[in-house]
């Protein structure tokens, strides 16, 4: 896909600019495609592009970058809901161990701002702590469960958490109070949740209100170049109303000037070649899937078994090398990691 580049008067939820560039635009039933086959599954395709509607109060969403600061906004600027959730996605896969964590548990055990309270004392919140992976690593690094808690939204991951002996909430983070925590968090963890979120600014308030003085945010978001990177080379879209924010750094200073943060430091996940490719070809058949005239749609059709395994296989080669160029690219640019990690502080 080619990204239209054309001039709209849309503003920035971040930094308030009104002018942005649109990048693309996606009706309700192209994204409940994205999410659910039609030719698959037609009862629950349909349940879930009334579902988009309804979110949207209308058909289409916009994909528009702010030309101030860089920040990709999907308007109308609504996330999903458990409704859209549990049509969406058959169930959550929960990674062990992600980039991200590992660099985030350094941050935690290599500052010395940090170690001076000890890590014995630190207390930790995680806004949508999925099973806890982090926060086992967070034990395991000398954190005490009762110095942490977390929110997440599935039931099962709740009771995973619970099992640590961490408090835990179903709940919004922006409808907790500093009443529910063990004391002001010293460290606050989101890690795949920013970019879901609508009203940045409102989050970081309420996080200014949940830590202490200095207060530290360690997250982790798609990284920018990576998500325009399958954009543009026939990967995966980054759909809304699953994502509706696509963060940059410039975007992230912004946002720390409007609400008395400051950005720390941003990088890069330094993603391996195979990976990459590996996620460059599932992601192209999963794009070309979706066009109900392709090979790759009419496998899906199929009834499951090993005939079918092996189409997905051969497709999934045969898209790969017709995106040759594209392929090379990714696996030998060290910029296009698949995440953006990012530290920010208070005070
Ligand atoms: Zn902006």
């Amino acid at each position: 896909m080619r990204y239209q580049l054309t001039a709209i008067e849309s503003p920035c939820p971040v930094c308030g600019e009104a002018q942005g560039r649109l990048l693309y635009q996606r009706t309700a039933e192209q994204a409940a495609q994205h999410f659910v086959l039609r030719e698959k599954e037609p009862a629950r395709h349909e349940r879930l592009v009334a579902a988009i509607r309804r979110l949207w109060q209308g058909n289409e969403v916009a994909l528009v970058e702010c030309a101030g600061c860089g920040f990709v906004h999907a308007e109308p600027h609504v996330g999903g809901d458990m409704e859209f959730y549990t049509l969406a996605y058959d169930r959550t896969h929960y990674p062990r161990d992600k980039w991200e964590f590992t660099q985030s548990v350094q941050a935690i055990t290599a500052d010395p701002r940090l170690r001076e309270i000890g890590l014995e004392n630190l207390r930790v919140l995680e806004v949508g702590a999925g099973e806890g992976n982090f926060l086992r690593q967070l034990i395991a690094a000398g954190l005490r469960p009762e110095n942490l808690a977390a929110t997440d939204f599935s039931e099962y991951g709740r009771q995973q958490i619970a099992s640590l002996g961490v408090r835990v909430f179903g709940k919004d983070v922006r409808e907790l109070t500093p009443a529910d925590l063990p004391g002001p968090a010293h460290v606050i963890c989101l890690f795949q949740v920013l970019e879901h979120l609508d009203d940045a600014v409102g989050l970081f308030a309420r996080f200014a209100e949940l830590g202490t003085a200095g207060v530290v945010v360690l997250a982790g978001v798609p990284a920018p170049r990576r998500m325009a990177f399958n954009e543009t080379n026939g990967s995966l879209l980054d759909m809304p109303p699953n994502h509706i924010g696509r963060w940059t750094p410039r975007a992230l200073e912004k946002l720390a000037e409007r609400t008395g943060w400051r950005l720390d430091a941003v990088a890069i996940e330094p993603e391996g070649a195979g990976a990459k490719l590996s996620q460059f070809a599932k992601f192209g058949y999963l794009r070309a899937m979706q066009d109900s005239g392709s090979l790759a749609n009419r496998v899906e059709r199929m009834s499951g078994g090993g005939a079918q395994t092996l189409a997905r296989a051969g497709l999934a080669a045969a898209y790969t090398a017709r995106r040759l160029p594209a392929a090379l690219k990714l696996a030998s640019d060290g910029t296009l990691g698949n995440v953006m990690w990012m530290r920010l502080s208070r005070g």
